[in-house]
């Protein structure tokens, strides 16, 4: 393949987005890095949206086999934060400028449709911000009283669009089961997010295709690409890491596919490589969701080990953050952020 003519097709094929994602030569790969910022650019502009979360609680009912807050684990301590520490943490994050908040958690049902809804309600009330929920596969019914109730967004990962990896990575579950939720929060109106875990035991490159061609199929608002990163005490404690080569050439290549989607810089990429979320945003990028979460909670939301800036006063971290987005020429950008695709409806 013609590498020059590939980089600007509009449309990919799976073996064309193969070709990609198995591009080797230094001077290619950055050829792929350098077209996925100049779509990034034409689609998304110079501006980076900074998502702020708040995990608000670290029970899980799941037992997701790479995950470190699964069922089964029983080394780290669990905790809930109350309404009103995640109403008072949504006014921090307001008052450092950022309008998203991204209420986090395991799947854990004390957190039920009443206490959510009032936590939203709350929320909304005080602040103008647009609300992301990351709170696991929950009923149809919840989903329906939380947009009600005034959330915006949902992010549900799909993980991997290999339904055989699918049922080994999650036991009980199933990957259409997951697709079927995500179709229904669609059909809601929430904005979606989903996305992958590159380098989790098993994954081939096609296996990746397949995950950036889901997103396309599902037309997200948002697709995260995050890197696998094994976390102690649980089955996978001792396989090897994800690689940030291809976790940014993943990121790359999806902003070639999916081109007005909002692709976050994650956290889990800078704590593999120090420069990752500069890299990140270099990649396709445009969106860094920075952790709000509280002392004394925050070092107990371990998905993964060793997590970058997690012992870090959360205002110092967005300090950062704005020095290393302007260090590359971009932009915090003041806005709620909504969906490119809503965007493009409107105008
Ligand atoms: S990935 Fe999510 S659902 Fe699975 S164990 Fe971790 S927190 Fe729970």
């Amino acid at each position: 393949m013609d590498l020059d003519e590939l980089l600007n097709n509009d449309s990919f094929t799976k073996e064309e987005i193969i070709f990609l994602l198995s591009l080797k030569k230094e001077e290619e790969i950055n050829k792929l890095f350098q077209r996925a910022d100049e779509v990034r650019q034409k689609y998304c502009g110079n501006e980076v949206h900074l998502r702020g979360i708040i995990e608000i609680s670290n029970y899980c009912e799941q037992n997701c086999i790479y995950c470190g807050l699964r069922f089964d684990n029983h080394f780290i301590k669990r905790y809930r934060m109350s309404p009103d520490e995640i109403v008072k943490t949504a006014k921090t994050i307001t008052n450092e400028g950022i309008f998203t908040v991204v209420l986090q958690s395991g799947e854990d049902s004390y957190f039920d449709s009443e206490i959510i809804s009032y936590i939203i309600y709350q929320i909304k009330q005080n602040t103008d911000v647009a609300i992301t929920l990351s709170l696991g596969e929950r009923n149809f019914d919840e989903y329906k009283k939380w947009k009600i109730a005034g959330a915006d967004r949902y992010l549900l990962k799909h993980e991997t669009a290999n339904p055989r990896l699918y049922e080994a990575y999650h036991f009980k579950q199933e990957l259409s089961e997951r697709l079927e939720h995500l179709e229904f929060l669609k059909s809601l109106g929430y904005q979606i997010g989903s996305g992958n875990l590159i380098g989790l035991p098993m994954q081939t490159i096609e296996d990746i295709a397949d995950d950036i061609l889901l997103c396309q199929k599902f037309d997200l608002d948002m697709a995260a690409f995050g890197p696998f990163i094994p976390s102690p005490h649980t089955p996978y404690h001792k396989k090897k890491g994800a690689d940030v080569l291809l976790t940014l050439k993943t990121m790359a290549v999806a902003r070639l596919v999916l081109k007005n989607v909002h692709i976050p810089s994650t956290t889990a990429l800078a704590t593999l490589d120090k420069n990752g979320r500069k890299k990140g945003l270099q990649c396709g990028a445009n969106v860094v969701m920075p952790d709000f979460t509280p002392f004394p909670y925050r070092e107990h939301f371990q998905i993964y080990a060793n997590r970058k800036c997690m012992l870090d006063d959360p205002k110092v971290c967005s300090s950062c953050l704005q020095f290393q987005i302007e260090s590359i020429g971009r932009k915090i950008s003041k806005s709620k952020g909504d969906s490119l695709k809503q965007n493009a409806i409107l105008s």
